[in-house]
């Protein structure tokens, strides 16, 4: 089983029983290193298919991969009996030189959740506690039962406002923490933690402490970006993941993005791995497409302001979002009604303990959102009382902490 020494270098997990235990989870077996699809699969009833009825329960994008990169995996299929060994450094070349980075701050990965649990395996343990945000993305969660780290959530400031990471509590929660993870924007809410807040965090930890900040959703707003942290060498892991804007979820690429010594302690975990051909080569295309991330922006900026300004008409608040997904308070058990809409075949996200009365709706196409405006009122006009999703599958039932908390 894993373990860490005091200063978080990790000491008595091997690749083998790591991978052993990873590959178990993803499965939903024997230890829940729970990531987002997990959760939002284990939140959807038994009966959604995925292609039937219209999901937004899992922060999805469904424009799915651009146009150049659908056509650079397609060109690269031809080689896929190669390694290709040089491609990924291409990648994480091109993207370095494109934000003002070194190569060697940059690791490439299948996904950004990989290197979102290897940075708490590597600096978290039974005296380094993990501290995150309530409600906030569960994931690093996971991680830290494998490292036997406490868990510290401190609820967001200003919940029915700005509902941002409140960073003096969050220094405050723990006299030596090992990871500060600050999601930016945040799943499930949405909301923006100012750049103030962030320096704050960043400059007043703990010498040794790591702030993890994921920008998975950061190419949706206009917030400033947490780079400039890595070039001033602060003691900060970035992570990005193509699933969002790029969407590319089902493809994997994302990137562990710090100063050479936390990126190879990160790498460390699996970052030697060779990454799929088609993943390396559409991540390229991406981000050399000129206006993809301004454009898609707006796209899904214009539903999302649309979806909440008919909420705000309605009378629900919603958290101020400016990603592609938000929190809305329905003044109910917010279970009651994901179950009235998916009896609609209409699947929403997921109810955080810490807000029981909301929901989380990710911004889907226009059509979908439209649908989505017509069964939410309908279903919000009828007595939802009683009404309970499915209960989890029982592998995940048996482990307390795989409850959506
Ligand atoms: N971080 C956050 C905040 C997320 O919401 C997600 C997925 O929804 C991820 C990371 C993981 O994304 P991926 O592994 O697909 O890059």
């Amino acid at each position: 089983m894993y373990s860490t020494d005091d200063s978080g270098a990790s000491t008595g997990l091997s690749r083998r029983s790591f991978f052993r235990y990873a590959a178990g989870a993803s499965a939903l077996a024997s230890i829940p290193m729970l990531t987002e699809p997990h959760l939002a699969l284990a939140a959807r009833p038994k009966f959604a298919d995925p292609n039937i009825g219209i999901h937004i329960d899992a922060n999805e994008n469904p424009m799915g991969p651009c146009d150049s990169a659908r056509k650079a995996i397609i060109d690269i299929v031809p080689r896929g009996g190669r390694y290709l060994f040089n491609t990924d450094m291409e990648l994480t070349d091109l993207f370095a030189k494109q934000e003002g980075l070194q190569g060697d701050n940059v690791l490439a990965f299948a996904g950004s959740t990989e290197p979102l649990h290897y940075t708490v395996l590597a600096f978290t343990s039974p005296s380094r506690p993990l501290v995150i945000a309530d409600p906030g993305y569960e994931a690093p969660m996971w991680a830290a039962k494998f490292t036997g780290a406490p868990v510290i959530k401190v609820p967001l400031a200003d919940p029915k406002g700005e509902a941002k990471h409140d960073v003096k509590a969050m220094l405050a929660a723990a006299s030596n923490p090992g990871v500060i993870y600050v999601c930016n924007p945040n799943n499930p809410t949405g909301t923006c933690t100012p750049t103030a807040d962030i320096e704050y965090l960043v400059s007043n930890a703990p010498k040794d402490t790591v702030i993890l900040i994921d920008e998975a959703y950061i190419h949706l707003c206009d917030a400033p970006r947490s780079l400039n942290f890595v070039k001033e060498g602060k003691n900060v892991v970035v992570l990005r993941t193509f699933s969002k804007l790029y969407g590319m979820a089902g493809i994997r690429l994302g990137f562990a993005v710090a100063r050479p010594d936390l990126v190879d302690k990160v790498g460390s975990f699996g970052g030697q791995n060779a990454l799929p051909i088609t993943a390396v080569t559409a991540g390229k295309a991406s981000l050399l497409e000129p206006n993809l991330v301004e454009s898609r922006k707006k796209i899904i900026a214009d539903i999302r302001m649309d979806t909440l300004s008919w909420m705000k008409s309605e009378g629900y608040h919603c958290t101020p979002s400016e990603s592609n997904c938000f929190m809305v308070d329905v003044r109910r058990p917010g279970e009651e009604v994901q179950a009235a809409l998916a009896k609609k075949l209409m699947f929403v996200g997921r109810i955080w303990p810490a807000w029981p009365n909301s929901l989380r709706i990710t911004v889907g196409t226009k059509e979908e959102m439209a649908q989505f405006k017509k069964d939410f009122a309908a279903v919000m006009s009828t007595n939802t009382a009683g009404l309970k999703p499915p209960a989890l599958p029982a592998r995940l039932a048996a482990h307390p902490h795989t409850h959506l908390s």
